[in-house]
């Protein structure tokens, strides 16, 4: 077994997680099974607790882990599944050594920084690699981050137990050009090699991240500076394009140079032929549409946070590259439509709207206000979520004479709590167990037939990938359903369900349920909406930005924008 270890230097937020994931899909291209593991050295235990942002997105595995974004990445570039266990925290670290040590586990001795951490460090790296050819190792942040040392200590302990050819390390750099001088400045790198090599590591290639491509004069410098080849010495430009990266990449025959440095055989013929066509779909689309996202959006000092919804953002890409149709998102603050609801007309000039997951009451009276445009003027509608909820408070509200109707979260005495914590919530959460309370990770939905959402996910071949996937998946994300016809796995992060009180009166007047889950209590979760009458007003319950890949688009989501396509004038 290999690893890779990839560390950055100078800045973090110059790629390093796409790099990773770009790396790992040429290797399995080249028909190694590959896996990734990111570290994140803070304390927390998992992102789950953390700020959006801080932290940017929160990703959610299909085994219901709270994790990275990154991770994200790495399952939208490979198109598999990466469970929660591949992301390591200092807080896991120490939790498992203290535990260990209070359950006597070390017969004794003094526990100690050295060996102790990185030992677990190793076992834990072990352990997510187990049955792979390669696992890549992202380390966040930056080398010289004091948080870092014990898992730079773990990976030369690695390749002192494995040899050096089965431990690489790359280091990602970054090359700035300060304004004043407009010249790409190799300083830091040098400085980035030197305190790699501190902890005793000399890379063995170093990807020189950089607006433009690294010239000859740069090259030189950073060769003698790391006394490495000039063929271990990476470009990696800027792109317009995640996708690019791969190709931009085995242009640089990375995936060849890394195989001779592990001394691996090639074992398959790369055939990069799907990946091809598809970016150039992204790149050449034959139309261009405007979908308006109805968000909650934070900032940052002066700057905006729109990676709090990275997994949508790419889906809907994925969904563009499928169908060649270029997409131009507006982040629109939901706040404006409370503040002034004539500003709802705005919307108009959408060709889509979507309404993203949530929490808590901030702006959603004016998202509810964004969806009643949405249905009212035949916009195409995608909720995930709470977009969901919301666009069934929305129906309750308008459309069946429930005023006031709302989700408890927002509103514990509405006279019609249309949006519920189901019973058996309520009493785990009367015993102050508020986390267990959450539905995480993927839940079972059986969809009913001749609905837009089973056509959906008919066409996209997400059916008969679910019914090769269900046997893996643990019997409660399955709960009762009946029967293998039209069953799909979704990943879910949220507490309040759809009342199943209420059902039959949203049934009687024209919402259609195209999917529910049913625990194992016979309880039946409402999992997809649509309303037949619209041309496109479908919003789930669950998160299908979780589960869309670059290769392989959520079917919702090549659905909303098929339609917004259509809805253009
Ligand atoms: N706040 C809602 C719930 O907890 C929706 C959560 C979400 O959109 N992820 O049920």
């Amino acid at each position: 077994m290999k690893f890779i270890f990839v560390v950055g230097g100078v800045i973090s937020g110059v790629g390093k997680g796409v790099a990773t994931a770009s790396i790992a899909k040429i290797l399995s291209e080249y028909g190694f099974s590959t896996t990734i593991i990111k570290i994140d050295p803070y304390i927390n235990c998992d992102a789950g607790t953390m700020r959006p942002t801080e932290h940017g997105e929160v990703w959610v595995t299909a085994d219901g882990g709270e994790i990275d974004q990154d991770l994200g990445n790495y399952e939208r570039f490979m198109n598999r599944n990466i469970p929660k266990i591949n992301n390591i925290t200092t807080g896991q670290i120490y939790r498992t050594v203290i535990e260990n040590e209070r359950a006597g586990k070390y017969l004794g001795k003094t526990v100690q920084l050295i060996p102790h951490i990185p030992d677990e460090i190793r076992r834990r790296i072990k352990l997510s690699g187990e049955g792979y050819d390669i696992a890549l190792i992202e380390v966040g942040g930056t080398i010289g981050d004091i948080e870092n040392i014990p898992y730079l200590f773990a990976a030369k302990g690695l390749e002192k137990e494995c040899g050096k050819n089965s431990v690489i390390y790359i280091l990602v750099t970054y090359l700035p050009v300060p304004t004043h001088i407009q010249e790409a400045k190799t300083k830091p790198t040098q400085h980035a090699i030197k305190l790699l090599s501190e902890n005793g590591i000399s890379p063995d290639f170093i990807l020189c991240r950089a607006k433009q491509p690294l010239d000859s004069v740069r090259r030189q410098k950073i060769e003698v500076y790391s006394n490495l080849d000039r063929h271990q010495i990476i470009s990696a430009p800027d792109v317009n394009n995640l996708y690019e990266i791969p190709l931009n990449f085995e242009k640089e025959g990375l995936g060849k140079k890394l195989m001779q440095c592990m001394e691996l055989q090639s074992r398959k013929i790369p055939d990069w032929e799907k990946w091809k066509k598809l970016l150039y779909n992204l790149q050449n689309p034959e139309k261009t549409i405007k979908i308006a996202m109805i968000g909650k959006y934070l900032s940052i000092g002066d700057y905006q946070l729109t990676d709090s919804y990275i997994s949508i953002n790419e889906s809907l890409k994925h969904a563009s590259a499928k169908l060649g149709v270029g997409i131009k998102i507006s982040w629109i603050d939901s706040k404006i439509f409370e503040m002034n609801p004539e500003n709802v007309r705005g919307l108009s000039e959408y060709n889509g709207i979507l309404v993203p997951g949530g929490f808590g009451n901030s702006g959603v009276e004016g998202k509810i206000t964004a969806i009643k445009y949405a249905r009212e003027n035949r916009i195409p509608y995608l909720g995930l979520c709470y977009g969901m909820q919301l666009a069934v408070i929305e129906y309750a509200r308008n459309m069946c004479n429930l005023k006031n109707a709302n989700t408890t979260e927002n509103d514990s005495n509405t006279p019609y709590p249309v949006i519920d914590i189901l019973e058996s919530q309520r009493e785990v959460m009367q015993q102050n167990k508020y986390g267990g309370t959450m539905r995480l990770g993927y839940y079972a939905a059986c969809l009913k037939p001749d609905t837009q959402v089973c056509r959906l996910y008919h066409e996209n071949g997400r059916i008969e990938l679910d019914k090769n996937r269900i046997n893996s998946v643990e019997k409660f994300r399955i709960g009762n359903v009946k029967g293998i016809d039209n069953i799909i796995l979704e990943r879910h992060r949220h507490r309040y369900e759809v009342n199943p009180k209420f059902v039959p009166v949203f049934e009687s007047n024209g919402i259609i349920f195209s999917g529910y889950h049913q625990v194992s209590d016979d309880n039946m979760l409402m999992e997809f909406m649509e309303l037949p009458e619209h041309p496109f007003f479908i919003a789930t319950q669950s998160h299908p930005e979780f589960e869309s890949r670059f290769e392989n688009p959520a079917p919702l989501f090549v659905g909303f924008v098929n339609a917004a396509g259509l809805n253009q004038t």
